[in-house]
């Protein structure tokens, strides 16, 4: 107690033994806070200053000198690194699904194109972006322009991107319903195999409806278990700190496909610049356990599948049964072979084996 009193004592003498001291802390102070308010005369008045310190000029200097690098650096501060769609995922060669809802794509940090940033009202600054006129890095929410973009289908009516800078702008209205989507028929929908109309950017952060270009052909499991819990993210992040989120969802197809194989999502919270929403991953467009046919849409579940009448081949003697392709087949003597037509619960129940070369 007695110790810090002496010390309390001891910055006061400091104080009145140097009053220079004292007006270089209010000077401080009083320019932290002309930096910082968000006070609107203020902030008008510090833009003004910065115009005329030729910030502004710099900003855009800097801003196309960036533009030709390919951004190499894509780690670490990175965060908005170069966009590279090539770098990132390999059409023809997606990733294979492995029972886990998505992968990290870029080593789960976020890119976007150019584009999408710049209409969000945010300037290059070297490998970050900050709004015009702002300090190096910083973002000033009033400067943002929240936006939504749905790229027009392709040419065999597929859903190509949707992208924008999502806040409580964008997002459907306290009490504000949800319209129906039922009308829309994305590409690769079949009837009865259980498809759902899969938004790109959820209603709940868009509030978009029926909109051709928002929706994609998607299993349950893509919805619920891929998209759904990072969605919820970004949705209860806004609602909680009011910032904005760089929004970016593209469907991959595999050649000419209808289905999606998978949809790529990436956000990133920009006014704290990803420390709230920071993601890059590919969601599986499948259903475990089931095949899908992504020309057609056909869904066939292991149930379907066993329940399937086919040809099988029996080795009458040691009751193994095979598909007609199998080695096992040529190998077979013609005395044991026996072609049937039957489902393969029938075979099964009839207590021949399933061959496990073939897995019929
Ligand atoms: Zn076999």
């Amino acid at each position: 107690m007695s110790q810090k009193k002496t010390k309390d004592r001891n910055s006061e003498n400091n104080y009145r033994r140097s009053p220079a001291l004292v007006l270089v802390l209010v000077i401080l102070i009083a320019a932290a806070f002309f930096m910082m308010s968000d006070a609107p005369f203020i902030k008008s008045a510090r833009d003004s200053l910065m115009q005329k310190l030729g910030y502004e000029a710099i900003d855009q200097e800097s801003g196309s000198e960036n533009s030709g690098e390919d951004g190499s650096d894509e780690t670490g501060g990175g965060k908005t690194a170069e966009w590279d769609v090539n770098a990132d995922l390999d059409p023809s060669s997606l990733p294979e699904f492995n029972g886990q809802n998505y992968v990290k794509v870029n080593g789960g940090i976020p890119a976007f194109p150019n584009e999408v940033c710049e209409r969000a009202g945010l300037i290059k600054d070297g490998d970050s972006w900050k709004t015009k006129g702002n300090l190096m890095g910083t973002v000033d929410s009033h400067k943002l322009t929240p936006y939504e973009y749905y790229g027009e289908l392709d040419d065999r009516g597929r859903c190509t991107v949707a992208y924008g800078l999502l806040g409580e702008e964008t997002m459907p209205a306290e009490g504000q319903d949800r319209g129906d989507i039922s009308s829309v028929h994305p590409s690769g929908w079949a009837k009865a195999q259980n498809w759902e109309r899969c938004h790109l950017i959820a209603w709940a952060l868009s509030a978009e409806n029926a909109n051709p270009s928002n929706l994609v052909t998607g299993t349950h499991y893509l919805n619920y278990d891929g998209m759904r819990p990072l969605e919820e993210e970004v949705e209860h992040y806004i609602w909680n700190t009011g910032n904005h989120v760089l929004y970016y969802v593209k469907p991959w197809f595999m050649g000419n496909e209808l289905v999606a194989r998978g949809v790529q999502m990436i956000a990133w919270s920009v006014e704290d610049k990803g420390d709230g929403i920071s993601f890059n991953v590919y969601c599986f467009n499948v259903t475990p356990g089931a095949e899908i046919d992504y020309k057609t849409g056909i869904v066939t579940t292991e149930e379907q599948a066993a329940q399937d009448a086919r040809t099988y081949v029996i080795n009458t003697r040691s009751g193994v049964f095979h598909y007609p392709t199998c080695d096992g087949v040529k190998e077979m003597s013609e005395h044991n072979k026996k072609t049937v037509t039957a489902t393969r619960s029938e075979l099964t129940s009839q207590g021949y084996t399933p061959c496990g070369a073939c897995e019929p």
